[in-house]
């Protein structure tokens, strides 16, 4: 169980004030989508929930336990970036194993856990194969099963798909929605695309100046004037 509470969160360089006194709550389970135009604080919340950005007012709590004085890797959480950031050198087996190389996991389990998550990812029969010899869907979800082998309690996504052509986005969009939705980890989801939000979640937080503008779901929102 995990529920992720966004109280009175600040961010400001210098004096300017990036994200101002935002209040979100992702119930457990849930997959929330981070919606608004370039610049309206999204990345920047989602990186002061991972631990990346630290926060200049309010706090983060995680099942009502604050977590924003916690390093990245005490926080329960994984981050799957838009450029996947995999490792070139290595092998999809050994791309997902990597988390667990800084845990006490012995090497061979680390690798038949990581072949468990490939199989869970249909990467099963890709796995001693290298990032460059993968399609971008392929190696989208490399990241993800990098991402859930240390079983995080909460899954963010920034803008994940924005490096896929169209027909791949929509494909890939719907694979990682059943991914989250079989896991059941907490999920923030970060796009500035309209469309994208209203099909990838039945709950939407829509930003504006580093503001909460609306939240709710789709049709809620956008039967609004
Ligand atoms: P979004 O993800 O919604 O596009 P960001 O959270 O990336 O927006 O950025 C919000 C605002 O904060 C932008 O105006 C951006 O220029 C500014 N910003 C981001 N990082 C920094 C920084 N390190 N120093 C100063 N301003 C920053
Ligand atoms: P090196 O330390 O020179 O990278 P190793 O034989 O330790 O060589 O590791 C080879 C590869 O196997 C590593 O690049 C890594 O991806 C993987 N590996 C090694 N140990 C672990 C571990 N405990 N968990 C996951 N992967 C591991």
């Amino acid at each position: 169980m995990a529920e992720v509470r966004f109280n009175k969160v600040r961010k400001k360089y210098g004096s300017t004030v990036i994200v101002d006194d935002v209040d979100i709550v992702f119930p457990d389970g849930s997959l929330t989508v981070l919606v608004g135009p370039s610049g309206c604080g999204k990345s920047t919340s989602l990186r002061m929930l991972a631990g990346l950005e630290e926060i200049s007012g309010g706090e983060i709590m995680i099942d009502g336990r604050v977590i924003n004085g916690l390093e990245p890797r005490d926080r329960d959480i994984a981050m799957v970036f838009q450029n996947y950031a995999l490792y070139p050198h290595l092998t999809v087996l050994e791309n997902i194993a990597f988390p667990l190389r800084a845990t006490k996991t012995r090497r061979a389990d680390a690798l038949r856990r990581a072949q468990d998550v490939a199989d869970s990812l249909g990467l099963g029969a890709l796995t001693s194969r290298k990032p460059k010899d993968l399609s971008g869907g392929q190696q989208q979800r490399v990241a993800i099963g990098r991402a859930i082998i240390r079983q995080p309690a909460v899954f963010l996504f920034d803008e994940p798909l924005s490096n896929l052509d169209a027909k791949l986005r929509v494909e890939t969009r719907f694979e990682l929605l059943q991914i989250q939705r079989r896991l059941g980890i907490t999920a923030v989801y970060v796009t500035h695309d309209q469309e994208e939000a209203m099909t990838m979640s039945d709950r939407m937080v829509v930003m504006r100046d580093g503001r909460v503008a609306q939240s709710g779901r789709p049709d809620e929102i956008y039967a609004r004037p």
